[in-house]
């Protein structure tokens, strides 16, 4: 609903054995995103435990003008949706119902949300729309399409279905970046590590694609400042 042109990062952070979630969005829809942990999570309650260690925060980074604003809450809950329900209710202030069903091929989610308006019948109907989505089992959520859902849910109601966006995967890797990050170690820092282990090895995490310097390639950048390295694209998405 916000008019927005920049990026959107939901991160979840712990010291416990789930360390890292990140997900992030621009306002084209380009997604990448990012889970690191340790260890095992076999069951629902390992993962509860994990989550309740952690915190969640919300970053929107403006392309243009405007400032970053970043929302940091505890997570006081069990599952990554009442996590975010949580976030909206005490960051933002909006009453929000989030439902996510998953399965080995595919994410499925129902984001409610009140609009800002003191009415009581909002309020009511808020009630309503809420204890209807709770209706809702996963598998259900998982092989129907969103038509099919809304109707289900809420056939009394008028409903207005927006035109579908898709959502693709982009993680802008450039090799500029990379040799950024080499350049900005200074040039004997950089050398260093290809004394130690042959070849600089710069990954990202996000799409999985390498990019490897050795010697010549370390010696060529800090001579051009924007030299081209031999790509490893053993892409993994
Ligand atoms: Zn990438």
């Amino acid at each position: 609903m916000a008019k927005f042109h920049g990026r959107l990062t939901l991160q979840f952070l712990s010291d416990g054995p789930l360390k890292l979630i990140s997900v992030r969005c621009t306002h084209d829809l380009k997604m990448r995103g990012l889970i690191d942990w340790q260890g095992e999570f076999t069951t629902a309650e390992q993962v509860a435990e994990a989550l309740r260690q952690g915190m969640l925060s919300l970053t929107y980074e403006p392309e243009l003008a405007g400032e970053r604003y970043q929302s940091i809450v505890p997570v006081e809950s069990d599952s990554i949706a009442a996590a975010i329900e949580h976030y909206f209710i005490q960051s933002e202030q909006f009453p929000t119902k989030l439902r996510i069903a998953s399965d080995d091929n595919a994410v499925v989610g129902l984001l409610l949300q009140l609009m800002p308006d003191e009415s009581d019948r909002k309020a009511m109907s808020w009630e309503h729309v809420t204890t209807l989505a709770d209706t809702l089992e996963n598998d259900e959520m998982l092989s129907h399409d969103n038509e099919t859902l809304l109707h289900r849910l809420y056939h009394q109601d008028t409903v207005r279905v927006f035109e579908r966006q898709s959502v693709a995967f982009g993680c802008n890797f450039s090799p500029e970046k990379m040799e950024n990050a080499i350049l900005s170690l200074g040039k004997e820092q950089a050398m260093q590590i290809v004394k130690e282990k042959g070849r600089i090895d710069i990954r990202c995490e996000f799409c999985g694609r390498n990019s490897q310097y050795d010697a010549v390639d370390v010696e060529n950048l800090f001579k051009t400042g924007k030299h081209k390295p031999r790509e490893n694209l053993n892409v993994k998405h």
